[in-house]
């Protein structure tokens, strides 16, 4: 057999045909066990491959097992093995037997549901703002997932601990009106993703015949990540398999992290009991991650509580060591991100591939940082799982705004650019307090984002006005053109899933963002399933880890957040972040490079020492530097600001930048500056002169 399978993995390969669970944690080859078992199965003429269904959780998965079915030869010839996720599976299944299921009415896929769900909120007078109909369409979408119908709504809702996000009779309500709208007088029907799961399990109950020929068709089922099922799924996959045994599941119940879609790892754990000759396996060699990535995973999981806890199992190391994980604390958010910029420009230059790095967080409004970060590095990135932050409706419709704001002429003299800002983003949602519902604060942390972009260019630029900002906003949209080679992957945590890169940097992890803060109103049963969400960050990694947080969201900010209670205990005393004191703390983030102080206030994090202390400024680099402002402002007919603000000349002529690298770490420099001026000011700090000039 397969030299490159240990012996548990080999026990579930190798299983007869019939029921086999594979319990085990992340990195544990359990994807490799089901590719390798369906390889056997076919290879040794148990069941031919059209006749498998291998069932995943996202489309990309789906394919990457193609992919490694076709690496196995089992695929190809025009009969392979069907590889999709529930959804698409259905979708195939219910176009096929509609027909003879349902007769002449048509049905069609509806893929947008707002204009339905908006006028069934209409009807049953509740809200229609973008935020509330896209937090009415999760709610609707975790009912069906959880079979609940509308008249079931209210009742469900009482008894479990989840919040809806209006009185639950209204949610019903609309939700009753929404699934009214999708039918036709004539019968026809529009057919939302859920609801090809329900119809295709109603056709395979109510018609025997169908079901007989469906299960002629398909002999053997495969589901990966079964940890994360919901009862939609669970009832479809009970409809496929029948009176039948054919089934293999794998999963890690310490990675269940889609609860909040009505999925439960109840199945999986409830797997033996409901076939009780199953072959179950556990698997704990960690292949994928160092056993220093191994110690932190399970450190990390070993704090978690709950009747899943219970489940889970140590993860033992297989590969050579490497690098201990770092920890690091900044400042603020966009020293946070410079850092990692930084980091993953060293581990692309001593060889690591871009393609083989992510960065990973909790929400994907914290890409922007990263984005912004990464572009000023030039570094190539793609956003995955959600939307780069300039293609985010919330945040075209802000930019269109402040165009069109910036277009009057009848804005006060004095105006305060943020003070306008904020007024242009309240109608777009942008409230004091995060709004309930995830979807809302997607839109609110955007436009928070928006906000704390702007006033980090007002530190830099003090008389930023509303026409600067709309063109500094679209130069650095501009700037951010989707890159053409492969980059490194932002993305949440959630779309991470099943997936590993050699290097992995986990961001943002302060309380209120990890554990996000809607859990930490929710209560202990949600809070573990962010600590499951950060041990799936966490085991992503092969090689390089590293986890990171800001204690302020600003520049200059006042340092009130904490970093994540799950790291609190995880930092190595050794580790410069342990060097601050938790919990109380009352100021940390950058010292003055002279007398070693906490620095306070703006002025000071830009110069890197206490506006007070001596400066080893170099005056003469520091006149040069002005000279040079003054013509380039003069030729393209600005004030001297808008190139370069006095105290960021003084931090180029103290900190004197050796290359690209040092300059952009100075705050306020970003590509656009980058890109005009870079030259000139590293070419005067090597030799004193302007570029060109002799
Ligand atoms: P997750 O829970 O994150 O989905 P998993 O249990 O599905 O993880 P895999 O993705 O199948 O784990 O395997 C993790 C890595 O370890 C892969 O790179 C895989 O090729 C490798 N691997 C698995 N089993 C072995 C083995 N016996 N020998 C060598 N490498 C292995
Ligand atoms: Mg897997």
């Amino acid at each position: 057999m397969d030299a490159s399978l240990d012996p548990q993995q080999q026990a579930a390969v190798l299983a007869p045909r019939g029921p086999v669970c594979v319990l085990a944690g992340a990195g544990t080859g359990k994807t490799r066990t089901i590719t390798r078992r369906i390889a056997h199965l076919v290879g040794d003429g148990h069941v031919r491959a059209s006749q498998v269904l291998a069932v995943t959780f996202t489309s990309r998965a789906a394919g990457e097992m193609r992919t490694r079915l076709r690496s196995l030869g089992i695929s190809g010839q025009g009969n392979a093995v069907q590889a999709l996720t529930f959804h698409a599976a259905a979708m195939r299944h219910l176009r096929y037997f509609w027909p003879q299921a349902i007769g002449d009415n048509q049905w069609e896929l509806l893929d947008n549901k707002f204009p339905v769900v908006s006028r069934a909120a209409r009807a049953a007078g509740a809200p229609t703002t973008t935020e509330s109909l896209r937090d009415l369409i999760s709610e609707i979408e975790w009912a069906k997932g959880s079979l609940i119908g509308p008249s079931e709504y209210p009742a469900a809702i009482y008894k479990s601990s989840r919040e809806s996000p209006l009185p639950a009779e209204q949610v019903a309500l609309v939700y009753e009106r929404y699934e009214q709208a999708k039918v036709s007088p004539s019968g026809d029907q529009l057919l939302d993703f859920d609801d090809l799961l329900l119809m295709t399990r109603a056709i395979l109950d109510d018609h025997p015949v169908i079901a007989e020929e469906f299960r002629d068709r398909y002999r053997c089922f495969v589901v990966d990540e079964y940890q994360d099922v919901t009862p939609a799924q669970q009832a479809l996959l009970n409809a496929w398999v029948g009176p039948r045994d054919d089934l293999t599941v794998v999963g890690d119940a310490n990675q269940t992290i889609y609860s909040f879609t009505g999925a439960t790892p109840g199945y999986l754990l409830d797997f033996s009991r409901r076939f009780p000759d199953a072959t179950v396996v556990r698997l704990e060699r960690d292949y994928r991650s160092t056993p220093q990535v191994v110690q932190l995973a399970n450190s990390v999981i070993g704090a978690a509580r709950g009747r899943i806890a219970g489940t889970r199992l140590q993860l033992i190391g297989q590969r050579d060591p490497g690098p201990e994980p770092d920890f690091s604390e900044h400042p603020d958010e966009a020293t946070e991100a410079k850092a990692v910029a930084r980091a993953i420009k060293r581990l692309m230059n001593s060889g690591v591939p871009g393609s083989e790095i992510a960065i990973l967080y909790r929400v994907n409004a914290q890409s922007e940082v990263h984005e912004q970060a990464l572009t000023a590095a030039g570094i190539p990135y793609q956003v995955r799982g959600g939307e780069a932050f300039f293609s985010r409706s919330e945040v075209r419709q802000a930019m269109r705004a402040v165009n069109q704001t910036a277009q009057r002429d009848d804005l006060p003299a004095e105006a305060q650019t943020l003070t306008i800002l904020r007024a242009i983003l309240v109608p777009l949602g942008l409230t004091d307090e995060a709004p309930a519902g995830a979807q809302a604060r997607e839109r609110w942390e955007s436009l928070r984002a928006l906000v704390t972009m702007t006033e980090d260019m007002l530190n830099d630029v003090p008389d930023l006005t509303l026409t600067d900002l709309a063109r500094e906003l679209a130069a650095r949209a501009e700037a951010r053109h989707p890159p053409t080679v492969q980059g490194v992957t932002l993305s949440s945590l959630h779309a991470a899933k099943g997936l590993e890169w050699d290097a992995v940097f986990l961001v943002g992890l302060v309380d209120g963002s990890m554990p996000i803060s809607q859990a930490i109103k929710a209560g202990d049963a949600a809070i573990e399933e962010e600590r499951r969400l950060l041990y799936v960050g966490v085991t992503r990694a092969r090689e390089h880890l590293q986890l990171s947080w800001a204690l302020s969201r600003n520049e200059g900010g006042r340092g009130t957040r904490r970093r994540s209670r799950f790291v609190v205990n995880l930092v190595p005393d050794d580790s410069p972040a342990s060097k601050i004191a938790e919990p109380k703390r009352t100021r940390s983030g950058p010292k003055c490079r002279v007398c070693g102080k906490p620095l306070l206030g703006k002025t000071a994090s830009l110069l890197g020492r206490c506006e007070r202390c001596p400066s080893d400024l170099d005056e003469g680099l520091l006149l040069a530097l002005k000279e040079w402002r003054s013509g380039r402002a003069k030729e393209q007919k600005v004030p001297a600001y808008v190139v370069f603000s006095d105290n960021t000349l003084i931090a180029i002529a103290e900190q004197q930048p050796g290359d690209v690298a040092a300059l952009v770490a100075i705050p306020g420099i970003g590509q656009k500056k980058l890109d005009s001026y870079g030259e000139d000011v590293l070419t005067l700090v090597r030799n004193g002169k302007p570029a060109g000039q002799k």
